[in-house]
């Protein structure tokens, strides 16, 4: 998807609903579309912030000018990528606020990890597991866990008003990037059928615009992943076995700087059909099973 006419919002806090300010971060690039989406969670003395976003001056002092007079009580993280959560310690040190939320992610240092892209500063004061509540004054957060896009990522359901903050793990501009080692396609879909039973009336991701019609967009998203698979499957059974052979045939039109994310969810693919015996690899020549 391109981008929406300049400008937009940065730094403007934008009432969603009576409990849901956002405020944009000046971070767009094209894996955070505009840029990542702070919210602020309360209408009154006691507010939550969601996804602080990066550790950038000017979009702290945005979030400190959009909370005013009211006390931040918790400053909760989707996860640990470095559009997310940077901000988390500086706004926790001008404002008093405890991180709770996402676990810090454990990543094993030997291999070729996929480690550049997340914040290892994270250090948060209690960690939430699924179902886990916090409450303010006019606001009850429950955990939803959602690993897949990373293995710590928690989306945030709103149970006053039936919104759920989604983070990175369902976004209204784009798919998932999900790349291995720490991304997991199976943990993925089993997140996107998690979120699909449930009820929830609004999505707000980190990334683009709300979401209105939830449900329709995980079934097209769960549908969506069906057909990457079935497209891998068949370039296999043509011949064609490499990740950066299929990345062009599956992918037209992308922006070529995005070519090393897509080869990422197609490796997420491949490893998911191999966890399930559908395909083997040989080095990075992939075949399907026989
Ligand atoms: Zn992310």
């Amino acid at each position: 998807m391109s981008l929406p006419p300049k400008p937009w919002p940065v730094g403007h806090a934008d009432l969603l609903e009576p409990l849901v300010r956002r405020v944009l971060a000046p971070n767009p690039s094209p894996f955070t579309f505009t840029g990542t989406e702070t919210y602020i969670v309360g209408a009154g003395a006691e507010v939550a912030v969601i996804d602080p976003g990066p550790d950038e001056p000017d979009h702290l002092a945005a979030l400190i000018a959009a909370v005013g007079e009211a006390k931040v009580t918790a400053i909760l993280c989707t996860h640990t990528h470095r559009d997310h959560s940077p901000a988390a310690a500086p706004l926790s040190a001008l404002t008093g606020a405890p991180v709770i939320g996402c676990a810090p992610l454990v990543l094993d240092s030997s291999g070729p990890r996929a480690d550049a892209p997340f914040d290892k500063t994270y250090a948060p004061d209690r960690v939430l597991t699924d179902g886990e509540q916090l409450t303010g004054p006019d606001w009850t957060l429950t955990a939803v866990a959602t690993p897949g896009h990373t293995s710590n990522h928690l989306c945030y359901a709103l149970e006053e008003t039936g919104a759920l903050f989604t983070g990175d793990h369902v976004m209204g501009w784009s798919t998932s990037v999900v790349s291995p080692p720490d991304g997991d396609m199976a943990a993925y879909l089993s997140s996107l059928d998690k979120i699909y039973t449930r009820t929830d009336r609004v999505y707000y991701p980190a990334h683009g615009p709300q979401v209105d019609k939830p449900r329709q967009l995980v079934r097209g998203m769960i549908g969506h992943r069906r057909q990457r698979e079935r497209q891998i499957l068949k370039l296999l059974g043509a011949g064609t076995g490499t990740i950066a052979a299929m990345v062009p045939q599956m992918y037209k039109g992308l922006d070529p700087k995005l070519h090393p994310a897509a080869g990422q969810s197609v490796l997420a693919h491949l490893i998911d059909l191999e966890q399930r015996g559908q395909v083997t690899r040989a080095e990075d020549q992939w075949s399907i099973r026989s």
